[in-house]
């Protein structure tokens, strides 16, 4: 059903936009991309007046999805929103596999089964507050079939390139919401190279990861929503599967946010990005004390959703983990695939690769002191594990001779 608050005028808190990097302010209420520099724009909100308009209680009588944080969030038309039934989602103790203070955040459970919903909806609907009709994005599949989706909704056509080894039944959901998709010999930066190719020529919208405003807000309400979840205290420490770092980014800033308007005190979880052996640029800076992670050349994981060689977000996932007193950690695909199996076969939840690095992470920091026995942490499992290829079950019977029971 769709929020009854949502068919009246929202009440906006956006004062401008603000380059992530030199601070510099620029205009909302209309088209932007990154800041002149080349780097990410924040949305800055009035915050003083928007804690006066909206309390705890009074978010508590709202109905589920994250438009219920909407004062926190740019939209400034209710006919402007742009939905498809998002849900809370669900946070699930792992109560076999540990006392039950290692919880996992099932953001599979969200339209098209991953976490870039929230991101995509919030892009989208602003992009139909700002008039555009044709968006185009590279993908490596969960954030196209967003897209998509959310697109199609709303009337927008859209353009999407993923690499040519994007799992297929992304490529298929893409296509099937209503996009029109290419599978390219080159990874998720060359695919970019063409989404930017094209901005001038085609006049399409570049969606790209962190480059336009409004994926990070959509993925701020991760932060909003758990922080409710948990009662208005945090998590010792999340674990973060970390690609573009949108999610990581959008969390830090929603804790930042409801910090200055009172609703949580100055403790924060430590926060852990979370990558692969095979492509882990965040992690090399981290250990390197940098401030930006260059180019990872070669590559690979089948953690499709975490294979971003390059990050134009890298120094605000660095500064965030660092701020926090977190780290950045590589998973081998060994590591997430026996973490798959684990979760599965023992808790009876079935994972992503890219949540079951997550796991693979904490595990490794457990074993290692850089978290405590005890202390609760956050796994993020970012879309339903129903979307990847699953092991083949060889095991068959004979209906007419059949076997001593027993022995099965
Ligand atoms: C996009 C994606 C990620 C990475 O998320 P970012 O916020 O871009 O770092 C991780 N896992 C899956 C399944 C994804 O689709």
């Amino acid at each position: 059903m769709r929020d009854p608050a949502l068919t009246q005028e929202l009440p906006s808190f956006v004062t401008h936009l603000e380059c992530s990097m030199t601070g510099q302010r620029y205009e909302a209420d209309t088209v932007q991309g990154l800041s002149e520099v080349g780097r990410p724009l924040l949305v800055r909100y009035d915050l003083e007046a928007l804690g006066k308009a909206v309390s705890k209680e009074a978010l508590a009588r709202r109905s589920t999805g994250f438009w219920r944080y909407r004062e926190f969030l740019p939209v400034r038309k209710a006919a402007n929103v742009v939905s498809l039934g998002e849900v809370v989602t669900p946070m699930i103790p792992l109560a076999r596999l540990s006392d039950g203070e290692v919880i996992v955040k099932d953001e599979g459970r969200l339209p098209t089964g991953s976490f870039k919903a929230r991101g995509l909806a919030l892009a989208v609907s602003m992009a139909k507050e700002l008039g555009l009709e044709h968006l185009a994005m590279p993908t490596n599949g969960n954030a196209g079939a967003a897209m998509a989706a959310y697109a199609s909704q709303a009337g927008l056509r859209t353009t999407i390139f993923c690499p040519d080894d994007t799992p297929e039944i992304n490529v298929s959901e893409i296509k099937l919401q209503g996009a029109q998709v290419y599978k390219v010999n080159g990874l998720i930066n060359d695919c970019g190279k063409i989404v930017g190719g094209g901005k001038e020529t085609v006049g399409w919208f570049d969606v790209s990861t962190l480059k336009e405003p409004y994926r990070i807000e959509g993925k701020k309400t991760m932060g909003l929503e758990l922080a409710e979840q948990f009662g208005w205290e945090l998590p010792d420490v999340i674990f973060y599967p970390t690609g573009g770092g949108t999610g990581l980014i959008g969390m830090w800033k929603a804790f930042a946010e409801l910090e200055a308007i009172g609703w949580i005190g100055s403790k924060r979880p430590r926060m852990v990005a979370v990558q692969a052996t095979g492509c882990a640029p965040i992690v090399k800076a981290y250990e390197a004390g940098e401030e930006h992670a260059p180019l990872w050349e070669d590559a690979h994981t089948y953690a499709a959703g975490i294979r971003v060689p390059i990050a134009v977000g890298d120094f605000l996932i660095l500064r965030a983990v660092r701020e926090s007193g977190g780290f950045a950690i590589a998973v081998t695909d060994e590591a997430i695939r026996a973490a798959l199996e684990e979760v599965a076969s023992v808790e009876g939840l079935l994972l992503c690769p890219e949540g079951a690095a997550t796991y693979a992470a904490y595990k490794t920091a457990l074993a290692d002191g850089r978290v405590k026995p005890g202390e609760t942490a956050l796994l993020f499992n970012c879309a339903t594990g129903l979307k990847y290829p699953m092991p083949e079950v060889e095991a068959w019977l004979d209906k007419d001779n059949l076997p001593d029971l027993t022995t099965l």
